[in-house]
């Protein structure tokens, strides 16, 4: 049953993907999602590749440029998502040098602890000083919860919180005004969605479907692409999805989707019922 949902799924969007792409054309904007960049000099030949096919606008501009009208080249965002602190070391003196835009996705547990452990290891994380530094320089900051879990296993209460909760402490701690989220590994069930959606402190909620964007979209959903290590992966990733990708982003939010949701139940599963009960006025998205 719940196969034929997921290829079901994954056909429609598929085909929307392909028709869109016949009718806009290079009229569409393309968001990379990237992580951790190890050699910076890896990262200037992505950034001088991208130039040369698209123009590069903020996170906040994609989606009015687009509907503004016929760009003569598409439009290419750049978004980091867990703030890793080689983005900080590597990718910004390159991003500075070519005067391009960025949005960092901050999970603001992984700041307190100064790190984040995947399974290829442990990866540094920003400061809150280095965080303060990147949005100094003009860069763009987007929520990403508070403690990184799988927002499709959580109840709705504990996903309300986790958005508006790291949104309130951004804003706090960096000064600045937080208009993007970024779903963990793209988890999202419905409810909360349509919830999101409607919470108007919000412009874009980024998901991790590997599509382009078009005009003419009436939700606040991102679509980005998973960045691979260098610009000839990137190449690949530039290109509409396969069907079997497709496959793999409807899958992505469906209760069969690995061992990250099944491990954070066994392991943690709750919130101090007293912090939520403490941000319910926050979790109703008055704020
Ligand atoms: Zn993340």
């Amino acid at each position: 049953m719940k196969v034929r949902k997921v290829v079901k799924e994954a056909s429609k969007a598929w085909l929307t993907a392909k028709a869109q792409r016949m009718r806009w054309g290079a009229q569409r904007w393309t968001v990379l999602c990237l992580h951790d960049v190890g050699d910076p000099a890896e990262f200037e030949e992505l950034i001088a590749g991208v130039r040369k096919r698209f123009r590069i606008v903020p996170l906040s501009e994609g989606r009015r440029l687009l509907e503004a009208g016929r760009p003569d080249r598409p439009l290419l965002s750049l978004t980091f998502d867990d703030a890793d602190k080689s983005v900080w070391s590597k990718c910004v003196p390159v991003l500075r040098s070519n005067n391009i835009p960025a949005c960092l996705f901050v999970c603001t547990n992984y700041v307190e602890a100064g790190f984040r452990d995947v399974s290829t290891g442990r990866h540094e994380v920003m400061d809150w000083d280095e965080l303060r530094g990147w949005v100094a320089l003009g860069y763009e900051v987007g929520s990403h919860t508070v403690s990184h879990i799988p927002l499709n296993q959580a109840t709705v209460e504990r996903g309300k919180w986790e958005i508006l909760e790291s949104r309130r402490i951004l804003q706090e701690r960096l000064n600045c005004e937080v208009r993007h989220f970024a779903y963990p590994w793209g988890y999202y069930t419905d409810q909360l969605d349509n919830w999101l959606q409607a919470v108007e402190s919000f412009a874009t909620i980024c998901v991790t479907i590997p599509c382009d964007n078009y005009p003419g979209s009436h939700s606040k959903h991102v679509y980005r692409k998973p960045w691979g290590l260098n610009y000839t992966d990137l190449r690949t990733v530039l290109r509409e999805p396969s069907w079997y990708e497709m496959v793999r982003s409807a899958h992505h939010r469906s209760v069969l989707n690995g061992l990250a949701p099944v491990l954070w139940r066994m392991s943690d599963g709750g919130v101090p019922d007293q912090e939520l009960a403490a941000s319910s006025s926050v979790a109703s998205g008055k704020r």
